[in-house]
């Protein structure tokens, strides 16, 4: 038995403009760009709303676009796509890759903006088939974590109404052609810690006149790694990287200052908010140890919250893209130590749900070392990554995604 939201979405996507969609991706692809300057994405999809018979609004937040359909009584599902690019040289060798030096769309993002603008015509020509109203949502920046919270401060929420439910997806490796799903915790929270060590410089041979940054950095980065192996409880899962760590021009010159950046990622609040005091309690140990003329500077940069779907909200998606897909393309993968700014707090207490679709083409699975899934999915190309190359042939699924996934939370007759 197939649901109402499944019919209408295999009906509305029976004949999706697929080359179309495709040069769209590819277009995208060739031209990435960095967050908050996401102009030219920005505008294609604003087009591609506007051609749909959407009422648009462009520069929200600095760079986001906002699109509504409204059609008669019935939920406001608002669809969330990223849009920003990375700074990361790419490296795919693919014939549409990045004409822009330096800068890549490596986290795919240029297919989460795809998506939503073949979803948006689908949904609008059958407008027939379903009520209520749709707001489609480029947003800018998340890459940084600022995107979300610029647009709702900008008035997305006064300007086109409070949303009855959030939706969100994200590409992601695995073999092209699987749907996870999680109801409840996906995604972890994960902040940034920058700090600024002082010590006293001279020469590398007289270190009896010195405070040396470098020795105290490398104690504290140490240190450092005791925050979730002996002050977390065995059933907490956290991940605290030190990512950056730099000092010094010359082997026989003891620096003034030493820089360590590091990001703690974390599954659930309370141990987010642990995290930034244990961090500065012993960068503050460490330099006092070492006998630091100053103390050592600790700046909190960008925090992502946790992201934890509505049970049911996922629950209906999930359930419709098994049927539209089959039963054994959706699975629950678990919580992810990655992280987003979908579910920032400034969005509201609306119930969300966010979810994977697996690009990794079939023969780059079939051809990575290992024999088991988690072993394979180490080795394919990740997102970040300057080998990062979605599966084109996911492109058009992917709307089916999107609009089979949007139908669950509107009124189909
Ligand atoms: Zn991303
Ligand atoms: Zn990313």
């Amino acid at each position: 038995m197939t649901s109402p939201a499944a019919r209408t979405a295999l009906e509305l996507t029976a004949d999706l403009p697929v080359a179309d969609l495709e040069d769209f991706y590819r277009d995208l692809h060739r031209h990435p760009e960095l967050s908050l300057r996401e102009h030219r994405t920005a505008g294609k999809l604003a087009g591609q709303l506007r051609q749909a018979g959407f009422e648009t609004a462009e520069g929200m937040g600095g760079t986001g676009v906002a699109g509504v359909l409204r059609n008669g009584d019935g939920p406001v599902v608002l669809v969330r796509a990223d849009m920003d690019a990375l700074p990361v040289a790419e490296a795919t060798g693919l014939p549409y890759a990045s004409g822009t030096a330096g800068v890549m769309h490596a986290c795919g993002h240029d297919l989460h903006v795809t998506r939503p603008a073949g979803a948006a015509r689908a949904l609008a020509a059958g407008r027939d088939t379903w009520r209520g109203t749709l707001l489609m949502v480029g947003q800018p920046a998340e890459e940084t974590g600022q995107g979300a919270a610029r647009m709702v401060a900008d008035g997305l929420y006064e300007r086109f109404g409070r949303p009855d439910v959030l939706l969100g997806q994200h590409a992601a490796p695995g073999p092209a052609g699987l749907y996870p799903h999680v109801p409840g915790l996906i995604m972890s929270a994960s902040t940034d810690v920058d700090i600024v060590v002082h010590g006293r410089g001279g020469h590398g041979s007289r270190p009896e006149a010195t405070v040396d940054p470098v020795v105290t950095a490398a104690y504290l980065v140490t240190r450092l790694q005791t925050v979730v192996s002996r002050e977390l409880a065995a059933g907490e899962a956290a991940v605290l990287t030190v990512g950056r760590i730099e000092a010094g021009s010359r082997p026989d010159i003891i620096s003034d200052e030493a820089y360590v950046s590091l990001n703690p990622r974390t599954r659930s609040e309370p141990v987010r908010q642990r995290m930034p005091a244990a961090v500065r309690r012993i960068a503050h140990g460490e330099c006092l140890a070492a006998g630091c003329p100053r103390e050592p500077e600790v700046t909190v940069g960008t925090t992502f919250p946790v992201t934890v779907n509505d049970a049911a909200t996922d629950t209906a998606v999930a359930a419709v893209h098994g049927e539209v897909f089959g039963a054994d393309t959706v699975f629950d993968p678990g919580p992810a130590m990655g992280s987003e700014d979908f579910s920032e707090p400034a969005l509201g207490p609306v119930p969300y749900a966010y979810r994977f679709v697996t690009t990794t083409p079939a023969e780059v699975w079939e051809q990575a070392p290992g024999d088991t899934v988690p072993e394979k999915f180490s080795a394919v190309p990740s997102n970040h990554g300057p080998r990062f190359a979605p599966d084109l042939s996911t492109v058009a699924p992917g709307v089916r995604t999107l609009v089979s996934g949007t139908l669950t939370q509107l009124s189909v007759a």
